[in-house]
């Protein structure tokens, strides 16, 4: 049997924060807000994840009231879900992502990305797609306000 999860995120870009996007640092003048590094896209996958298993969504899992979870790195948090899904019986066969950033470029990093969460899920580079867009100006992403990001993800279960 198959399922399938999709997940999504936003969070605020501020000043005098490291921005950490798919579990790579990202040099840039600004960073992602949150309780954890704010990694959006590594918490979207998280819920693509969950949500193949009807199991919630991070914030049920990995409360931000929690102080464990303080700057959390959110690579750590989803090694945790993976290993929730593996329990289940689930084998991830593919993700893929979106993200939504008018600033930095983020093609450039999209291979350390890749090379950070694909051995985290398990599955080949060729198994994860990153792809990063802009939001064309429009709304808070497009002013550079925050960073959205996107994510599906395919596991398989035994019958
Ligand atoms: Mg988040």
């Amino acid at each position: 049997m198959y399922k399938t999860g999709f997940g999504y995120d936003i969070h605020r870009l501020e000043a005098g924060r490291r921005l950490v996007l798919g579990g790579a640092v990202i040099p840039f003048r600004e960073g992602l807000a949150g309780h954890s590094d704010g990694d959006a896209l590594v918490h979207a996958v998280i819920d693509a994840l969950l949500g193949t298993l009807g199991e919630g969504d991070i914030g049920g899992r990995f409360p931000d009231t929690d102080p464990r979870y303080k700057g959390a790195r959110s690579v750590d948090l989803l090694a945790d879900v993976v290993a929730f899904s593996r329990a289940r019986g689930a084998e991830i066969v593919n993700v893929d992502t979106v993200i939504v950033a008018e600033e930095p470029m983020m093609g450039p990093h999209v291979p350390a990305m890749k090379a950070a969460l694909a051995p985290v899920l398990g599955v080949p580079e060729t198994s994860l797609g990153i792809k990063a867009k802009t939001n064309e100006g429009l709304g808070p992403v497009g002013e550079k306000r925050a960073i959205a990001c996107f994510a599906v993800a395919l596991i398989k279960l035994p019958d």
